[in-house]
């Protein structure tokens, strides 16, 4: 089996480590023999290619460089991402990218970034002179239920969702969407919405899994069932950050 991943814009959209997302995905597909192709999809690369992934990656950024990436999703990119991503093709989006799938991003400096509009909700910063949303975020999701996720946040918008019914996860400890509604990211189809860097896979290895489940689930149409792996530093970075922070 094959899968290829592709990763939107790695140049300008990778913060707090999200480029391991990419490793961990790599790593935990080659470990079960399942061959693994990682695919930049940038300024310069064609759109059409986000059709032939099996697997979306996009990480978070600063307002700068969303900016320029959000100008070339709605020239270019914007039309074959909403197709993927209405086709059912499993993504990651952090922080940042997250934020594009919405309605619109209203910036510290009150630059108004218009979204895909592909998930319903819209984030506003408060404005250069309020706290940015900043800390280590744990929180259990809805499509893992008994499962802990951990991460780091760091972001100024605050996310509102419309349908609750789409909230990817339950904050435990630290922000998550807005720091009002203990609701954290969004799920539309397989397409999920974090503001978990840190960067997330590495350390929850369970969402990994399920994004290459899904992946491997839809290009082979029939029911995966990935071999276990030794999960063991993984667990215990976890754990560590769960003590430490609940
Ligand atoms: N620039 C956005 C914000 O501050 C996203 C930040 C990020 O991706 N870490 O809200």
């Amino acid at each position: 089996m094959n899968l290829n991943i592709g990763w939107l814009y790695p140049d300008l959209m990778s913060t707090y480590g999200d480029r391991g997302n990419i490793i961990t995905l790599n790593f935990r597909s080659q470990k079960r023999r399942i061959e693994t192709k990682i695919h930049k999809i940038s300024l310069l690369e064609p759109g059409e290619s986000i059709l032939q992934m099996d697997l979306l990656f996009m990480g978070g950024a600063q307002d700068k460089q969303q900016e320029i990436v959000n100008q070339d999703l709605q020239k270019n990119k914007g039309g074959y991402l909403e197709k993927a991503i209405f086709a059912g093709t499993p993504s990651l989006n952090v922080c940042g990218a997250y934020q594009f799938l919405g309605n619109y991003y209203l910036a510290a400096d009150e630059t108004r970034i218009k979204g895909l509009g592909i998930f319903d909700l819209y984030t506003k910063s408060p404005g250069l002179n309020f706290p940015r949303c900043i800390g280590n975020l744990i929180v259990e999701s809805y499509i893992l239920p008994g499962v802990k996720l951990v991460g780091f946040e760091n972001h100024g918008g605050r996310t509102y969702v419309n349908d609750r019914n789409l909230i990817f996860a339950k904050v435990l400890k630290g922000f998550g969407n807005n720091g009002e509604d203990g609701q954290e990211g969004f799920i539309f189809k397989n397409a999920i919405g974090t503001y978990l860097h840190g960067p997330i896979l590495p350390k929850n290895p369970e969402l990994a899994d399920w994004l290459i489940e899904k992946a491997l689930e839809r290009k082979y149409g029939k029911k995966i069932k990935l071999a276990k792996l030794d999960n063991y530093f993984e667990n215990k970075a976890k754990e560590t950050i769960i003590k430490r922070y609940t």
